[in-house]
Formats: structure tokens, C-alpha cells, sequence
């Protein structure tokens, strides 16, 4: 099964994409994640993709669609897997569609989960990540049990550079889901719709519900 996670920065997509993999156990592919890696790596492409995603915008699709491409073309993205944060736009969602085509799958289940801005704002702003397992948590909706310190591996938390307030306008502006792209998925009737203001485990419940 192939599911992509569609939202405005901030709604919830990592945080329920870990939730979801962990009940499932599909693979959880993030291309923010896989770009992260590449910056603190100090790769080519991090260089490259830095210098969009440290502006709040969105990386070439040349970059995004070949690294992404790469990634599904790997065993254990053979039987299926969740994309989080991937496609942001309608050539991404094709090349997606002609991949997994060539391949005989297609995208089952798209999830889009929407909230007002203000509730994206402040989730942004208290956001915090584990620098050793990525696991995510929210200084007020989901904190962990120590300040700073990964409930799950006792890795240190950190927030993201682009989480910075600058920056988390600027996202906001660029990177809520363009309507072409969500008609792109409710032409194709796999769209579901989640209202991401509800709780976690609420919005969790619906996700989990819609992909039964
Ligand atoms: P995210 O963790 O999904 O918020 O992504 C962090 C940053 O990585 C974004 O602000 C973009 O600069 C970049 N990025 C992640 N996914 C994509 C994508 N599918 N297309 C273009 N840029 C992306």
C-alpha cells in the first residue's frame, strides 16, 4: 500500500506519518527528513537543497523527485510505504504516479489534514525532535516526560532551524498543499479529508480508519 500525507506545515503529517508506521508498519519515507540528513552530512545535495529550505522554500522537483525516486527503488520500499511530505505539487504527484506505474502500484490513499494558521503557528514554534531517532514532540500538545531529553532513546531534542519564526511565515505562505494537487488526488477518489485540530489520537483514529 502507497499512501501520501498531504498538509500545510505544522498540521501534524510527521507526527501522525510516525504514529501510522508504528501501528502499520509501513515505511515511513520523509523527504524533510532525507533533506536534513543531507545538510548535516554536508552532502552535494545538501548544500543545494539548504539554501531553499533555509528560506522557507521548496526545494527544485529536479532534486526532490530524484532523491525521492532513489529512495522507493530500494528493497524495502517494494511492498509499500507512507510519504510524508511528498509531493508538494502536481509534477512531484506525477513522477510519483508514472513511478509506482512502472512497477504495477499506484497511490491508494491520499490524507490531507488541514488546521487554521494560528494553530500551525504556535505548533511550529513549540516543536522539538529527537537528534538521534527523529522522533517528534510538541512543548505543549505532546511533551516529553523530561525537557529536552527523547522519551524513547534519551537522545537530545532539538528544534529545527526552519522552525525559526521568519522562516515559519515564510512556509506558511509557500507550502500549504496547492488546490491542483488536492484535486489531483480527489479526481482519482482517494482523497480523505482530516481535520488536523482535533487531538492526536483523535486525528490518529481517522487516519488509521481511513486506510483500514
Ligand atoms: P518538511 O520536514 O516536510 O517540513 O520539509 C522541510 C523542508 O524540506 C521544506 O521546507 C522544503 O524546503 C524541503 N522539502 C521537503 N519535502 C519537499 C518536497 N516534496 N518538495 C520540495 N521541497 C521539500
Amino acid at each position: 500500500m502507497f499512501i501520501v500525507l498531504l498538509g500545510p506545515p505544522g498540521a501534524g503529517k510527521g507526527t501522525q506519518a510516525q504514529r501510522i508506521a508504528a501501528a502499520t508498519q509501513l515505511l515511513h519515507i520523509s523527504t524533510g527528513d532525507m533533506f536534513r540528513e543531507h545538510v548535516k552530512g554536508g552532502t552535494e545535495l545538501g548544500k543545494q537543497a539548504n539554501e531553499y529550505m533555509s528560506k522557507g522554500d521548496l526545494v527544485p522537483d529536479a532534486l526532490t523527485i530524484q532523491m525521492l525516486l532513489e529512495r522507493i527503488g530500494r528493497a524495502d520500499a517494494a511492498e509499500g510505504a507512507m510519504f510524508d511530505g511528498f509531493p508538494r505539487n502536481v509534477p512531484q504527484a506525477e513522477a510519483l504516479d508514472a513511478a509506482l506505474a512502472g512497477r504495477a502500484a499506484k497511490v491508494d490513499h491520499a490524507l490531507l489534514i488541514s488546521a487554521p494558521d494560528d494553530e500551525l503557528l504556535s505548533r511550529l514554534g513549540g516543536r522539538w525532535i529527537c537528534r538521534n531517532c527523529g522522533h517528534l514532540y510538541h512543548e505543549r500538545n505532546d511533551p516529553p516526560k523530561k525537557a529536552g531529553i527523547c522519551d524513547l532513546c534519551t537522545g537530545e531534542l532539538y528544534q529545527r532551524e526552519d522552525d525559526r519564526p521568519g522562516v515559519v511565515m515564510a512556509r506558511l505562505e509557500k507550502q500549504k498543499p496547492p488546490v491542483a494537487l488536492i484535486e489531483h488526488y480527489r479526481k482519482a477518489d482517494i482523497l480523505s479529508e482530516i481535520d488536523g485540530k482535533q487531538s492526536l489520537d483523535a486525528v490518529t483514529a481517522v487516519l488509521l480508519e481511513a486506510i483500514k
